[in-house]
């Protein structure tokens, strides 16, 4: 069976970035298992993996704008320190959480910080960047009825939710 559109796939993968650090893998952790064409992988990928049958594996070379999308320079804000209550010690490179205007959390970085002011960063920690998948299919099947009823896949033994 090839991989399409509703298919259940459960993959192994290492996903590097351009200096070939590893950013995540599934080694230890056991295979992912996604449904095929419905948006639940970057669009970079799945269309990598489109027609693909278990056993295969693959190198994958995903461009920014298939992955997370290029850097939005308005998306790198200063804010005042005062927002930071409680933190004492802000470093570049630690990560916080916020609200958007929209009501969605989104995770912002912390680029730069002066006394009066701190520099954080709301672009995906992974804008911008061509990511390297390494990836070997490991099975492919239909998706059951709840799990095109729901739009992603169930993994093994997974119990019934929403
Ligand atoms: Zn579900």
């Amino acid at each position: 069976m090839k991989i399409a559109k509703n298919k259940v796939v459960e993959i192994e993968y290492t996903l590097t970035d351009p200096k070939g650090e590893v950013i995540d893998t599934s080694k230890g952790r056991g295979p992912m298992t996604y449904m095929q064409g419905v948006g639940n992988l970057i669009p970079g990928l799945e269309s990598q993996l489109e027609g693909r049958s278990a056993g295969e594996s693959l190198v994958a070379i995903v461009p920014a704008d298939k992955a997370y999308g290029e850097k939005d320079d308005e998306l790198v804000q200063k804010v005042s320190r005062g927002a930071f209550k409680g933190v004492d010690d802000i470093k570049p490179g630690m990560q916080f959480q916020a609200n958007s205007p929209d009501g969605h959390a989104r995770v912002v970085t912390v680029v730069a910080v002066t006394d009066q002011e701190v520099t954080v960063d709301a672009n995906h920690p992974l804008a911008g960047m061509e990511l390297k998948f390494d990836v070997k299919v490991i099975s492919v099947r239909d998706a059951t009825e709840e799990e095109l009823d729901h739009g992603h896949a169930h993994g093994p033994g997974e119990h019934h939710h929403h």
